[in-house]
């Protein structure tokens, strides 16, 4: 076994470490082992086992942890990939690509020192310590945690590890010898309080240190079996009884609490021998929701099955490829994909379908349930760490080869992957907005490249990128132009709210023409939707006397009234005020609640349409997947008129009742200095519009606008993605925007003003002074936002025309504020950044 090995932990460094390898130890590479790092212990990944002697004196690792790899040689690659192209430290990048933290279990423990032992002798033979101004119990307590910690040795240690015998031998002296026990465990044992041990820790009795540790994180149910039915049972026992013997003689403990006897009778068959009862690893269940029936006949349409059929010769070749397809909402691409997977699993390959964030609920994984059975995992943000974990274990054992997830499960660990499909693959969720900050569309196109398997990108609305480079031949190009049954899109009507200021002489929330069009539709008893892409009651705040604005203490945000919670609230940190009743400022009485946001229209609406029945969707309706599908189900069951929303209600569902959909407020972005203003504001009002019509009925799309000659709105209103393309093609050109240059965004950050502004002058200054093949250096300058959570923020923006020159001098850069001591985690380097706030 070699000497030495380096391992990737997750700390914000850009480094790996070397750590001694003990005698009795055999890490692998790709696999976890426990090391010492600073005061802490850490599960880091082993990239690579070396003789070579570092010239610092190295530590050994604790405990190994893997004995097998947890990334494969294809995963530690992509890793490798995702630090270098993004920046991101190593470490840091593989915690993400592994959901094992559960596997892993952060605490503290305390360890008695000689100084402790001391003490405790000395109580022994004198009972007190003299000239203390503790109380009898204090000192009784600190008495029970002393002998306590005393009487443990450190193969009673309870950190799960099993043994530290490499670690002893090596440092050899008594304080080693004692136990380090677990906060947890040592409070119920002596029953003290925290701020208890926090004294003793500063009379040296003992020492606090990190306790993490690996444990088991298989979730167990108690399951009660049936071992005999003999002898004489009374009514409530051969209840129980017969439920166990209906059902094979197994059922979990809970099924059978939940049946109509006293919780008593079970504990009675259990003493009488008739039932056992033992903890089981959990089965894993997908959902409880009963899947919605032939949802997905695959009849496909010509194009569907024109699109499939490229898609399983692509599989066939083993490899790489990759294609985008482009179809118009409706045109039926989700069954494309699971007839795809499906093939992929008849072959005995294994699939990974990324879906955006809002669209995997419960139905969905009960639907995926039922065409790919038990071999189908699926991963999203609602899972906790074990069933995280339970997941990944699944399929790294080859049971589910299917895989459907968002953004991280881009990395599950799939064998023999044949196909990533990246659903909706313009969707912002696919960018991770913390360190490392990558695309996983990006990355599934790199995974593809290095399993040569063959990566599938689609969207009604594919990003400026995507398309560019289908273009460019990078991939092909198939396209579904129609909706599914020859259904028409929308007409989509354009009201200039401009116009209808002069006209009605106020400021309008609805339209005439949507107020009738709405009135119509439900006269009809049809279903309409409204898009307002901005929640809470009022966004702005306004003193009428001084002009100031009431602001987040944290953030340069205005806040939010939200009138039903009664408070402002700031949508960037969470931050809430009371409502005020005087300006904060100069406490003149005259504050004005301005504009309006989705709470605000939901009210309006139902003041014009008192008989409707109206429900609104969005972050303070929508608390999880649940909430979300039920107000969605219940729009499909009719029992709803009228749906009101932020762009929740836009995303891909599949409502046919709806013929209506009013846009209300959707080109606010418009405003902003972002350069992917349009191209959002196009997305949005494509695929807001796409909702409607999806049914018999032919739909319409009332898009009521501040902007209305923007060409963003005009090619939305007209269905055209090519024209709005080769229009916004030539803005990103003559700007030197992506496609056209690769960006990085680089913004420093402080809670004090002179720190910010001192980091970001000095790089400033670097940035003047050396010199970049080939890069734009724009900045520094305070970010459109220049205050959040409390940080000051100075920014800038990188663009080259190569990727390679982009890299080398932002690696250079941070080499530079390494040296000048800027803090790593106050220097955040966004490669591909989707948001330049
Ligand atoms: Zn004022
Ligand atoms: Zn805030």
């Amino acid at each position: 076994m070699p000497e030495f090995c380096d391992v990737a932990v997750p700390v914000p460094l850009d480094m790996v470490f070397t750590y001694r390898v003990p005698p009795d130890a055999a890490p692998v590479v790709g696999g976890r082992v426990l090391v010492p790092f600073r005061q802490q212990r850490m599960t880091g990944i082993v990239v690579e086992l070396h003789d070579r002697k570092p010239n610092v004196t190295t530590k050994g690792i604790l405990t190994v942890l893997d004995a097998v790899p947890v990334l494969d040689e294809q995963l530690l690659q992509l890793g490798r990939w995702i630090a270098d192209y993004y920046l991101a430290p190593l470490g840091e990048v593989f915690r993400t690509m592994l959901p094992l933290n559960a596997e892993f279990k952060r605490s503290i423990g305390y360890r008695l020192t000689e100084t402790g032992e001391m003490t405790l002798h000395q109580a022994g033979i004198s009972g007190s310590s003299g000239r203390s101004r503790r109380t009898p119990e204090e000192q009784a307590a600190e008495f029970r945690v002393l002998d306590y910690l005393a009487s443990r040795v450190s193969d009673e240690d309870d950190r799960g590890v099993p043994h530290l015998s490499p670690l002893l031998r090596d440092v050899g002296t008594l304080a080693d010898a004692r136990a380090l026990i677990r906060e947890e465990t040592l409070r119920s044992a002596t029953k003290v309080s925290r701020s208890l041990l926090a004294g003793m820790v500063r009379k040296k009795w003992l020492t606090r240190e990190d306790a993490s540790a690996p444990q088991d994180a298989t979730r167990t149910i108690r399951v009660a079996t049936l071992k005999s039915a003999e002898g004489k049972l009374n009514e409530n026992q051969r209840t129980l009884v017969d439920a166990l013997a209906a059902s094979g003689g197994r059922v979990p403990v809970p099924t059978l609490q939940s049946l109509d006897v006293p919780q008593s009778t079970l504990a009675t068959l259990v003493r009488r021998g008739l039932v056992e009862i033992l903890d089981e690893p959990a089965e894993f269940t997908v959902s409880r929701s009963k899947p919605r029936p032939s949802l997905f006949d695959f009849d496909l349409n010509a194009a569907q099955q024109s699109a499939l059929s490229r898609m399983r010769q692509s599989v066939a070749a083993h490899k790489f490829s990759g294609m985008l397809l482009h179809g118009v909402t409706g045109s039926g691409k989700t069954a494309v994909y699971l007839a795809a997977m499906r093939g992929v699993l008849e072959a005995g390959r294994s699939a990974i379908l990324l879906v955006p964030e809002i669209g995997l609920t419960p139905a969905v994984a009960a639907d995926l349930h039922q065409i790919f059975g038990d071999e189908v995992a699926i991963l999203h943000s609602a899972l906790s760490d074990k069933e995280r974990a339970e997941q990944w274990h699944r399929i790294r054992r080859g049971d589910a080869r299917m895989v459907v997830g968002t953004r991280s499960a881009v990395f599950a660990p799939v064998a023999d992957l044949a196909l990533i499909i990246v659903d909706e693959e313009h969707d912002s969720s696919y960018k991770q907005e913390e360190t490392p900050r990558y695309h996983a569309r990006d990355v599934a196109v790199v995974r593809a490249k290095m399993s040569n398997a063959v990566v599938v990108l689609g969207s009604a609305t594919p990003s400026l990128e995507s398309y560019f480079n289908a273009k460019k031949n990078k991939y092909a190009l198939v396209e579904l132009p129609d909706r599914v049954e020859q259904r028409p899109l929308p007409e989509v009507e354009i009201i200039d709210m401009r116009q209808e200021f002069q006209e009605t002489g106020h400021e309008q929330v609805i339209s005439r023409k949507l107020a009738a069009e709405i009135k119509e539709r439900l006269d009809r008893k049809e279903q309409v939707m409204v898009l307002l892409n901005r929640r809470g009651y009022s966004p702005v705040v306004l003193c009428r006397t001084c002009g100031k604005k009431l602001e987040c203490q944290n953030c340069a945000i205005a806040l939010t009234h939200h009138k039903r919670e009664h408070k402002m609230v700031c949508h960037y940190c969470g931050f809430t005020a009371p409502v005020p009743k005087a300006c904060v400022h100069c406490g003149s009485e005259y504050v004005y609640f301005l504009g309006t946001g989705s709470e605000k229209l939901e009210e309006l609406l139902h003041g014009m349409f008192p008989q409707a029945r109206i429900a609104r969707l969005d972050r303070d309706t929508v608390r999880s997947h649940e909430d979300f599908e039920r107000a969605l189900n219940a729009l499909n069951e009719g029992e709803l008129d009228l749906l009101v929303g932020t762009q929740m209600i836009a995303k891909g569902h599949d409502i046919h009742g709806v013929t209506l959909v009013g846009v209300v407020g959707a080109d606010a972005a418009l405003g902003l200095p972002d350069f992917r203003a349009a191209e959002r504001t196009f997305q949005l009002l494509t695929q807001v519009a796409g909702r409607a019509g999806r049914g018999q009925t032919p739909g319409k799309v009332v898009l009521q606008t501040y902007f209305q000659d923007h060409y963003a709105v005009q090619y939305a209103a007209r269905h055209d993605f090519i024209g709005f393309y080769e229009k916004e093609l030539q803005f990103r050109s003559w700007m030197h925007y992506p496609p056209y240059s690769a960006l990085a965004n680089v913004l420093v950050r402080s809670d004090k003003l002179d720190d910010a502004l001192q980091w970001s002058g000095a790089l400033g200054k670097w940035f003047d002074s050396t010199r970049h093949e080939g890069v734009r250096v724009l900045g520094p300058a305070a970010a459109p936002i220049m205050r959040l959570k409390r940080d000051y923020r100075y920014h800038f923006v990188l663009k080259s025309p190569s990727r390679k020159n982009l890299n080398t001098t932002l690696r250079a850069m941070l080499a530079y504020a390494a040296q000048k001591k800027i803090p790593r985690t106050q220097v955040i380097v966004d490669v591909d950044a989707l948001w330049l706030m």
